[in-house]
């Protein structure tokens, strides 16, 4: 179980304490095959493909199948451990009738609506959207996640380090599989998302994934990639150069790492996310790519590679005030059809005074 700074409150206590303070008498928390299973997970510690948490203020069950009973217990020790029937929703109707549940939390933007409908007629309780609660928990990570999240970054930094030299010749295939292959040597669990290269003219694509094209001298080559360590996701993108490039190419280079200082400067507690955006993107407008950077600024990052807090000018609802603890990427760029792109992306987290990088790749303008 993951626990808050020095061990005082689990992430269940937390979650228990705030069901109280919406008057409900508990929470299902579902995870069936196949759906995001990362609240469980925050909850609970469980990392398998299927459970179910049934939490009540001060006592919690974990409902699982034959495959994952012995890794419920280890993963989940918080949690009494339930093996469902083949029909889930007789064990939780089970469970709300002997701890006399009545109204109930559910996460509605996740539960199937065949789910939702048959948990309707099976239960006899009123069901209650959480409205992001658990969302609302992860948005502040504790010492422990954010340790996960610095050293996914630093196993995808080295990774990066070791793979980069001599890149002309190399097909952006190749490249991406190297660093792939080198984040695993390396500690990764996995990776945290389909890594991006995107060379010469496709550098204009800013999810330009990695093709056959062969690296070309006196070129721009993007390359966003991230770590995955105990779920936790790293982000950081670099653009490097392969060779003197063109003066146009150069300047936005140039205009993007002004933009990326002035976002990363901008990022601090009591500042609304949206205005770390709005710094970045200061920089792009005034040198007049405006139009070439049709993205936002950044976003929140730890078991989802994008969460909230979102640095977006176009997400209503998403603006957050940033707080310590908080993570989140700085990422503008500019993206020219026909001649190439640049971005530069770290992840940051919100200290009390300020921000502290958590990505280490040096940012500036090199010839590799
Ligand atoms: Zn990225
Ligand atoms: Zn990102």
């Amino acid at each position: 179980m993951v626990r808050d700074n020095e061990g005082m409150r689990t992430q269940l206590e937390r979650f228990q304490e705030a069901l109280s303070g919406r008057e409900l008498d508990g929470a299902i928390i579902a995870a069936p095959e196949a759906l995001s299973s990362v609240n469980l997970r925050y909850l609970s510690g469980f990392t398998g493909s299927s459970a179910f948490l049934v939490i009540a203020p001060t006592k919690a069950w974990i409902l699982t199948d034959f495959r994952y009973v012995e890794q419920a217990q280890k993963e989940a020790p918080d949690f009494e451990l339930v093996r469902h029937r083949p029909k889930v929703s007789e064990s939780i109707a089970e469970l709300l009738r002997q701890e006399s549940m009545r109204r109930v939390g559910f996460e509605a933007d996740k539960l199937p609506v065949a789910m939702f409908q048959a948990w309707s007629d099976a239960f006899g309780v009123t069901l209650q959207p959480l409205d992001g609660l658990v969302e609302h928990l992860r948005l502040i990570k504790t010492d422990w996640e954010i340790d996960a999240i610095r050293t996914a970054a630093k196993v995808a930094g080295e990774a990066l380090t070791g793979v980069i030299s001599g890149l002309v010749g190399k097909r952006e295939n190749d490249i991406a599989l190297e660093l792939e292959w080198a984040m695993r040597q390396g500690g990764a669990e996995a990776v945290a998302f389909a890594t991006i290269v995107a060379s010469g003219e496709r550098g204009s694509m800013p999810h330009g994934l990695p093709t056959h094209r062969a690296v070309q001298t006196g070129e721009l080559v993007t390359i966003d990639f991230g770590a995955r360590i105990h779920g936790y996701h790293s982000d950081e993108t670099v653009t490097l150069a392969t060779g003197p490039v063109s003066d146009e190419l150069a300047h936005i280079f140039a205009v993007v790492a002004k933009a990326q200082k002035a976002g990363v400067r901008a990022v601090r507690p009591g500042v609304k996310s949206h205005e770390v955006d709005a710094a970045a993107r200061a920089v792009i407008d005034e040198a007049g790519y405006g139009e070439h950077f049709g993205h936002g600024t950044g976003h929140g990052i730890g078991l989802e590679v994008h969460e909230a807090p979102f640095a977006h000018p176009m997400r209503p609802g998403t603006d957050h005030v940033l707080e310590s603890g908080m993570t989140i990427t700085v990422e503008p760029g500019i993206y020219l059809p026909g001649k190439g792109g640049v971005r530069i992306e770290d992840t940051l987290v919100v200290t009390d005074t300020g921000a502290e990088y958590l990505t280490r790749v040096p940012k500036e303008f090199r010839i590799v």
